[in-house]
Parts: structure tokens; sequence; C-alpha cells
């Protein structure tokens, strides 16, 4: 009995120093990898991209995923870069804050020798390893395109539209804009106002959008609103006025909140992106980069190696056969309120 209880110790404490040796020591990693986001209140951050990010590393080898979220402040975004290069990163998955400020990063990550990965948002200024996003400017042209046939099927194909645009920082939102643009321009609806949202600032959409139904009134036919958070910002806008149903808003990301105004008729439609395959392609770019892999992609950009993914318009038909058949939300979510 002696002898058995000596054994089980003996066991335990094997056991004990190989957990300990496994979870302690440096060398029992395949690398370190940084991921920086640029903001949290938009929910994709934190709900999508950054745990499929993760399970996608972890799925890959034992990396230490370094993450950070910028909240909208690029100078935050800076000191964060420079902690994760400090703590040995080896690769950037960079999604800036502000678009043309973030080439300091690029240029720090590179005399390290550390390559960076563009995520969602294209940085300026060159010197990238990978650039990995959706089609964005069919991202406008879908929210553009939804909205001209919605006016139209309604009877009011000459009415006044309001355009809330995303973050000036953002190159994306100029891509959006610009897709948008080349669709309404064409379409004979007049845009009565046009609005740059500092950050994607949903309180300051709807700040906006007060100001111009105080303006405009029911010459506002319809929202372009280039993603849910400004679309929320938007109805939200009206309903303070008083206006029960909301003209057309457009929107982006198929957020919870948005998809449940779409079965309700606030909000008219969203364009979905499945940021699965997005933060699988970025995180398979990073450990390939650290093996030092050479990328493929299927596009370029600029020279940079380029993956643009496929995204789709939502109106409250396509719900079904789009975000709930892809498993983004269940139906369940959606019809039970928050
Ligand atoms: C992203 C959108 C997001 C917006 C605000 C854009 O760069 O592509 O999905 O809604 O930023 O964070």
């Amino acid at each position: 009995r002696a002898m058995m209880a000596f054994a089980a110790v003996a066991l335990a404490v094997a056991t004990l120093s190989g957990v300990l040796t496994g979870c302690g020591a440096q060398s029992q990693t395949d690398g370190t990898i940084a991921l920086l986001l640029p903001e949290a209140k938009t929910a994709r951050y934190e709900t999508f991209d950054r745990p499929l990010f993760e399970k996608r590393v972890a799925q890959l080898g034992h990396y230490s995923v370094l993450y950070s979220n910028a909240d909208q402040d690029a100078a935050a975004q800076k000191q964060q870069a420079e902690s994760a290069l400090a703590a040995g990163a080896q690769v950037l998955v960079l999604d800036p804050v502000d678009s043309k400020a973030a080439a300091s990063i690029v240029s720090s990550a590179r005399a390290q020798n550390v390559p960076v990965i563009s995520y969602d948002r294209l940085i300026s200024g060159g010197g990238l390893a990978y650039y990995v996003s959706f089609d964005n400017e069919k991202v406008g042209k879908l929210q553009a395109t939804a909205l001209v046939e919605a006016l139209r099927a309604a009877g009011k194909p000459v009415g006044g539209i309001l355009m809330v645009n995303g973050s000036p920082t953002d190159s994306n939102a100029a891509l959006f804009r610009r897709g948008a643009h080349s669709v309404i321009d064409t379409s004979g609806l007049t845009v009565l106002n046009e609005y740059d949202t500092p950050d994607w600032s949903p309180d300051k959409a709807q700040d906006w959008v007060a100001g111009q139904i105080a303006q405009y009134g029911s010459r506002i036919a319809g929202v372009y609103a280039a993603n849910d958070g400004v679309a929320g910002g938007a109805i939200a806008a009206f309903k303070a006025a008083g206006i029960t149903q909301p003209p057309f808003v457009t929107g982006q990301d198929a957020e919870l909140t948005a998809v449940q105004r779409i079965v309700v008729g606030d909000q008219y439609m969203t364009v979905y992106k499945a940021i699965q395959p997005e933060a699988y392609r970025a995180a398979e770019a990073a450990v390939d980069l650290i093996k030092g892999k050479k990328i493929t992609a299927p596009s370029t950009t600029a020279g940079v190696p380029t993956t643009l993914l496929n995204p789709v318009a939502v109106r409250v038909d396509d719900i079904e056969s789009t975000i709930i058949a892809d498993g983004f939300w269940k139906a369940s979510d959606i019809c039970t309120p928050a």
C-alpha cells in the first residue's frame, strides 16, 4: 500500500512538472503574433474578428497572440504597436484607426524586420506583406442599389437622400462612399446633404441627422448609412423627432441589433460580410510569414498580395438564406430581443 501511494505521488509530481514546463517555457511556443484592432463600439471586432482570429491561430500551432484594441485613438494604436514590437511580436496584423498615420507603424515594424498584414482597412504608404479585406467599393454599390430600388418601388424616384458616411480617417469609408456615389449619381436621386462621421460614432451620426430632419423634414426619402452603427444613430434621430416610421435606411455588418431593426421594419437593409474567412486568412498568412513562407493571394493591390472577399446585401427576405444559413446568427438570436 505504501508503495502504491509513493507511486501515485511520484506520478502526480511528474505530471505537474510536465505541465509547468509546458506552459512556462518560451521555447515551447512557435511564435508571437500581434493583432491590433481599431475600436470596440462596432460590435464585429470583439464578437467576431478577435475570437475567430485567435481560434484559427490556435489550430495552426502554439502561437501567442498579443491583442490590443485602440478604441478609435490613432496615437494609442501607435503605442500598442510599439509595445507589441518590444514584446517580441514577429508579425503585426493591423486594422488601422487612421489609414495614413498607420504608415509610421509599418516603418517601425519594417525597421525591425517585422512584416505587417493590413487587416480590413488598407494602410497607406506601401511596405505591406499582405492585405485581406472585402470588395469595399462593392459594399457601397450594394447599399446604394438597394436604396435606389426601394425608393423606385415605393414610387419615390424623385426624392432627396442623406448620406451618412464613415470616418474620414478610414480608407474603407472613402471606398464605400465612392461605390455608393457611382450608383446614386446616375439614379436621378438628389443628395440633400452628406456627412463624414468622425470615428464612425453613432452618437455623432444621430446629432447630424437630427439637424437635417429639422432642416429638410419630410423631404428626406432615404438615408444612405455606411454601417449599422451610424444607421442606428440615424434611426434614433427619426424616432426622437416623433417619426415612428423612418425612411429607408441602409447599413453594413449584419450586427444583431441591425438585423432586429430590419425584422421590425426600422432599417431597410444591411451588408453581410462573413468575418470568418477574413480572420482565418489573416491568421494563416501571419503563421506563414513567421515560417518564412511566401504569401500567395488571388490578386494584388499596388504590388501587395491581396484577398478581397465578397459582401452580400441583406433585406428582410434575405436574412434566412444568408446570415442564418451561414451560421452568423441563429434565428433564436434574432427573435429573442437582447
Ligand atoms: C469596416 C466596417 C466597420 C467600420 C467601423 C470599416 O473599416 O470595414 O465593417 O463597420 O470600419 O468600424
